[in-house]
């Protein structure tokens, strides 16, 4: 039978307050600056060495094939827009006079009529739109882009130090009221536990292009830091955003480790985290119930916040779904337990996750065997559909369409309003040898 207990790497697993643990943070937080960069910041760097024109030229190119990904992403498209809308709102107003006396100034007009335009289709949803924009412009003008993007992540930054304290106590005051109305199960010790162990950060939702993983911000366990991105810090839901991270922050744990004092073989490598874990090796889909792991921490950060859910709505959807479409429904309890659960290495090893246990086991008792699994591999086997038709698309608007298909958790949650058994015999095609 399959067993959704976290799968033993060839590493070790320890406990979130040992030595082991404490020491690795330490130090791959000393690796990593705490204050993420902006996108493009390595051109601001350039440009402030002095460096070649044809280096800045093509690390503009660069930039702008990453934003061109970037569009393309329906995580990171709004992020696009949201630049482009700034430019033109902030950028002409603010520093107009700059760009006067600035090298670029006679492309201004041209610049703003090709965002522009772009932006207003963009109120259409359509990536192309955005796509062509940024192709069309010259290195010249991305490099303006950049300049301000840039100059506004840093008056975020400023922004950011003088609220996240204050937000962070206000995350542990609620989650204290939370506990005590029974709908957060941890103790108040593991809260503050949990806590003092996270770091606060800034961080750019254009860093990462073609990730789609996090779209208002992410928690990196490897160094236990709960990252805001900076386009969200300036939204209405920036304080729900930043409970979701720190949600994620007091989430259970099996912590891998290679050796004592050693680091993580990657950011993020714990063998779990709330409700996702890790198969084995090193393909993305070894990622297990991200879905399920996202729709969990969204719900009870907004709970926590006393504010409704925003993010992941598909997941949330789902999530009601699994506990209601089976031959019993199934208790919320099971999965929060499961969520909050540290795997404890000290016991022995069939009492290590005996909440998780207990939530697999409802499952199958309410739908089938592995039901669960089976669920999580048809999402990713649906996405993986998606993800070949863009990289087989023959052109941008092709591709653009492609994006804009639904995604796995979007047709899961069609298929099991239908019949979820036929999620229960989906076929994965054999791995190629
Ligand atoms: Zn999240």
């Amino acid at each position: 039978m399959e067993s959704i207990a976290p799968v033993p790497l060839k590493h070790k697993i320890v406990a979130r307050n040992s030595p082991d643990h404490l020491n690795t943070v330490e130090e791959t937080r000393s690796e990593r600056p705490i204050s993420a960069e902006a996108f493009g910041s390595d051109l601001i760097w350039l440009i402030k060495q002095g460096s070649d024109p044809s280096v800045l030229a093509e690390t503009a190119r660069t930039l702008q094939d990453d934003l061109k990904k970037a569009a393309l992403n329906p995580s990171r498209l709004p992020y696009v827009v949201k630049l482009a809308d700034d430019f033109i709102g902030e950028g002409l107003g603010e520093s107009k006079t700059e760009v006067e006396v600035d090298l670029f100034s006679d492309k201004w007009g041209e610049f703003t009529d090709k965002i522009h335009g772009a932006t207003s289709l963009i109120g259409k949803t359509e990536p192309a739109a955005i796509l062509q924009a940024i192709s069309s412009l010259d290195t010249e003008q991305i490099t303006e882009l950049i300049i301000f993007h840039n100059n506004n992540f840093e008056k975020s930054r400023k922004a950011f130090e003088e609220k996240a304290p204050a937000w962070k106590n206000e995350f542990i005051q609620k989650a204290q009221a939370a506990i005590d109305s029974g709908q957060l199960p941890i103790t108040r010790q593991q809260l503050e536990d949990r806590i003092s162990l996270t770091n606060l950060d800034l961080g750019d939702g254009l860093g990462s292009p073609t990730s789609t993983t996090d779209r208002y911000g992410t928690f990196e366990d490897s160094t236990e830091t709960a990252v805001i991105f900076q386009q969200t810090l300036r939204e209405a839901t920036g304080k729900k955003t930043f409970f979701h991270e720190l949600t994620h922050a007091i989430s259970g744990r099996a912590i891998n480790i290679l050796e004592p004092g050693q680091r993580y073989e990657g950011a993020g490598d714990n063998q779990r985290i709330g409700l996702r874990f890790l198969y084995p090796g090193s393909s993305p889909a070894r990622i297990g119930l991200h879905w399920l792991n996202e729709a969990r921490t969204e719900s009870l950060a907004a709970q926590i916040a006393e504010v409704g859910a925003t993010a992941y709505p598909s997941e949330r959807q789902l999530f009601s779904l699994l506990l209601t479409s089976g031959s019993q429904p199934l208790d919320q309890k099971l999965f929060d337990e499961a969520y909050i659960e540290d795997y404890d290495p000290s016991l022995a090893p069939a009492d290590r996750v005996p909440k998780w246990k207990a939530m697999y086991a409802a499952v199958n008792q309410a739908y089938a065997p592995g039901f669960l699994l089976k669920l999580d591999q048809y999402i990713k086997a649906k996405d993986l559909e998606r993800i070949k038709a863009m990289l087989q698309a023959k052109s941008n608007a092709e591709r653009a369409k492609a994006a804009e298909q639904p995604g796995g958790v979007e047709q899961a949650l069609a298929q099991i309003q239908q019949n979820w058994r036929v999620i229960q015999e989906f076929k994965l095609l054999p791995r190629a040898a």
